[in-house]
């Protein structure tokens, strides 16, 4: 790549202020793919600066909302264009499998189109009349755009959850410093070229990879931002709060989960198994909504159980890049640790591992892992309610549907649930008792990009996505003006 090494700073390639650079590996072969630049506190402040007077004096605030929706088509169609590129790179960098990487280009790409839609849309509703209870005064509600923005994502879904935050972002008027993951940072520097290529106004978009503590820490304390969208971990959510806390920055957070998927015995049991292993296995489990409590009715859970097995130990895992692979390696040596120490915890605490919890044979190098299928956990095993960010899925049978909702909302998490049954009553009924952000019927996991995407409790401040995704990015101003010319009376009479 002709950005080797480099940042992406006010429209052009820059070198890193301290050069230093880090490798990005390829868990399939534990290889390295590239060589990225180490961007530290001076390069955040160079973006920052140059997404400040991008805003304040570059006029993209004030350009029309089709002028700006034509800036993110053009990024739109040559993302599309380089949608197999793209999807290779990302199977390279995450080792996610190549189908499931097209998909995500073609989100990706879908994400900035839907917003250019919405930033026209805004022409037409950026005021609205409000009524007032003294018609001496008239008044409207503006949107405006919240400001410069850092955008901190991690490395599950790495160009999709670039597209989340910067599509709205530029959509609403905003400027943004992104830091993508350092163990996924390939696809956003791609990302950044395309700016460049659809001729983004320089500052509107920056790119500073690296570290967590050396880059994404002084971004998040940057007096210059004024708002912080940030996707990832519980902890570090945490730790952005703190750090926007300091200046009051506008936050949204969209963090963990601990998602449970409630089956009922009146479900078909073939459906039940193939919605069970894509919430779970997709994306090898590196999905922060993967419903990996599941939950069954009594009689169902043995003839379950023993046809979840069978399918599970059938899944193809291996290199993202060969035919017929469902599972690819986990993204990293960490993560693949972090997994491993959970499967061994959890047959510690006394919990059944039904089947997997390997390497499987004939993967020497490459952080593979079976899908794996853990029972007879308890309640307040560690296995059943932490998130293990892995192909790791709990069960446990449940008799009555209190008993079911009362164990699924019993979590500090709450990002999404499923709930499956033949009554669609008693499975609309349960979608509303469920204390999450995201509730499916009758499967688990489809995403679309018109409808809101957060979490209660834990899993986050906020929604993505839909229009909640671009209120995210937007300020209401009201603005109220005295029509009346009689005096207001205070003391001329
Ligand atoms: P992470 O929190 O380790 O890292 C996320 C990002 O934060 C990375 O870019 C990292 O460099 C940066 N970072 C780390 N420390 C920082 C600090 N002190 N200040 C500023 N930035 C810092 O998370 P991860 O391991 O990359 O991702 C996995 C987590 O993300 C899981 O918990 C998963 O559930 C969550 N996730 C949530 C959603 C959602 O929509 N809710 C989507 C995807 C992933």
């Amino acid at each position: 790549m002709s950005f080797n090494n480099k940042l992406f700073i006010n429209g052009e390639w820059v070198a890193p202020v301290k050069g230093g650079s880090f490798d990005t590996l390829d868990p399939a072969t534990e290889t390295a793919i590239a060589q990225v630049a180490a961007g530290t506190r001076e390069d955040i402040d160079r973006a920052v600066q140059a997404a400040r007077a991008a805003f304040d004096d570059g006029g993209w605030p004030e350009l029309s909302g089709k002028a700006r929706a034509g800036y993110l088509r053009r990024i739109a169609s040559l993302i599309r264009d380089k949608q197999q590129m793209l999807a290779e790179l990302e199977v390279r960098d995450n080792g996610k499998p190549l189908p499931e990487a097209l998909w995500d280009i073609g989100d990706t790409a879908y994400c900035f189109n839907f917003y250019a839609d919405l930033a026209e849309k805004l022409d037409e509703e950026r005021e609205q009349g409000i009524t007032l209870s003294d018609d001496r005064f008239s008044a409207v509600a503006r949107k405006e755009p919240v400001g410069v923005c850092g955008a901190i994502i991690p490395w599950n879904f790495p160009m999709l959850m670039a597209a989340w935050k910067v599509a709205p972002a530029l959509a609403a008027g905003c400027t943004v410093v992104l830091k993508p993951s350092e163990v996924t940072p390939l696809t956003a520097l791609q990302l950044a070229e395309m700016a460049r290529e659809a001729e983004l106004p320089p500052g509107v978009l920056n790119v500073v990879t690296g570290f967590g503590t050396e880059t994404g820490a002084p971004l998040t304390e940057h007096p210059d931002i004024d708002k912080l969208a940030f996707t990832g971990s519980v902890p570090t959510g945490r730790r952005i709060m703190q750090a926007a806390a300091a200046d009051i920055k506008n936050v949204s957070l969209e963090l963990g989960g601990k998602s449970a998927f409630i089956v009922f015995d009146d479900s078909d049991i073939e459906k039940a198994v193939e919605w069970i292993l894509f919430g779970i296995f997709w994306n090898k489990g590196e999905v922060c909504s993967a419903t990996s409590r599941v939950l069954v009715q009594r009689n169902l859970y043995q003839p379950l159980l023993a046809r979840l097995v069978a399918e599970t130990e059938k899944l193809t895992t291996g290199n993202g890049m060969h035919d017929g692979v469902l599972l690819g390696p986990l993204v990293n040596a960490a993560q693949y640790e972090k997994v491993q120490r959970a499967i061994a915890q959890g047959v510690e605490q006394g919990a059944t591992l039904l089947t997997g919890g390997k390497r499987p044979p004939g993967h020497d190098k490459g952080y593979f892992l079976q899908p794996t299928i853990f029972t007879d956990m308890s309640e307040e095993s560690d296995i059943w309610r932490e998130e293990i960010f892995g192909p790791v899925v709990c069960l446990r049978p449940f008799d009555s549907e209190k008993e079911a909702v009362t164990s699924a909302n019993r979590s500090r998490f709450g990002l999404a649930a499923a709930v499956m049954s033949a009554d669609s009553e008693r499975a609309e009924r349960v979608a509303r008792k469920l204390r999450a952000g995201i509730v499916w019927i009758n499967c688990s996991q489809p995403t679309f990009t018109e409808a809101p995407w957060g979490g209660y409790k834990q899993s986050g401040i906020g929604r993505e996505l839909g229009e909640w995704g671009l209120n995210n990015y937007l300020e209401t101003k009201q603005i109220t003006r005295y029509d009346s010319e009689e005096p207001w009376g205070w003391y001329l009479k």
